[in-house]
């Protein structure tokens, strides 16, 4: 039980710089220092990337971009 005041969580939100994609109806987006890629394409629907920040827990949490965080994790780990 190490959350007995769930309102008070620990989590700290950091701006960091992101690579945000550009097509209008997907929302996938990759940390800049996870990227692999000097200018990287989107790893869902292959559009152009760009630069943009965001607001971020410091310990990354799985969340609704779960499936876009592991499609980057298997990309890096494939190189
Ligand atoms: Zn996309």
């Amino acid at each position: 039980m190490y959350y007995s005041r769930k309102q008070e969580e620990p989590v700290e939100d950091v701006e960091t710089s992101i690579w945000a994609c550009t097509k209008d109806d997907c929302i996938c987006w990759m940390r800049e220092n996870l990227s692999f890629d000097e200018v990287p394409v989107c790893p869902i629907c292959s559009s152009s990337m760009v630069k943009d920040s965001k607001m971020l827990p410091l310990l990354l949490k799985m969340s609704t971009w779960e499936a876009c965080l592991l499609l980057e994790r298997q990309a890096s780990l494939s190189l």
